[in-house]
């Protein structure tokens, strides 16, 4: 998969502040906010704020700093909302177009608070 990356995607656009987001965590390489169309009682969106498309080109080309803070993020926001102690969570990071990807900027969905179902609908 190649990885040009398309700044006017909304994502870009939280980032630069130029539309609101409910953050739930912010930190140096790293935002994490509410998805505005929740699929279950928690949906946080975790997003690097560097030009990543997909997973696969955060985790080749971003530096070390960045995917460390990424991951501590990620396990900071299960901590907090009670993800790593409840009934569990999934994290989807969808990519490209068999996955749905919608924003062409890499992030990973956390959501939880009620049965997700099967892993794979489809
Ligand atoms: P994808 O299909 O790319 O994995 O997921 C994109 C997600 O971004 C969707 O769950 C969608 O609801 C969410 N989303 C799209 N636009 C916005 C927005 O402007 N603000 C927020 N908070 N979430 C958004």
């Amino acid at each position: 998969m190649t990885h040009p990356y398309d700044d006017t995607n909304v994502f870009a656009r939280i980032l630069r502040g130029e539309i609101p987001n409910a953050t739930v965590l912010e930190t140096e390489h790293t935002l994490a906010f509410d998805d505005i169309t929740p699929q279950a009682p928690v949906h946080v969106l975790v997003i690097p704020k560097g030009p990543y498309v997909t997973y696969d080109h955060f985790c080749a080309q971003a530096s070390e700093a960045e995917i460390v803070d990424f991951a501590r993020a990620v396990a900071r926001i299960c901590d907090e909302r009670g993800l790593a102690a409840g009934e569990g969570f999934r994290a989807i990071a969808n990519a490209g177009g068999h996955a749905g990807q919608e924003v062409p900027h890499f992030h990973v969905h956390l959501v939880a608070g009620r049965p997700l179902g099967p892993m794979l609908a489809g």
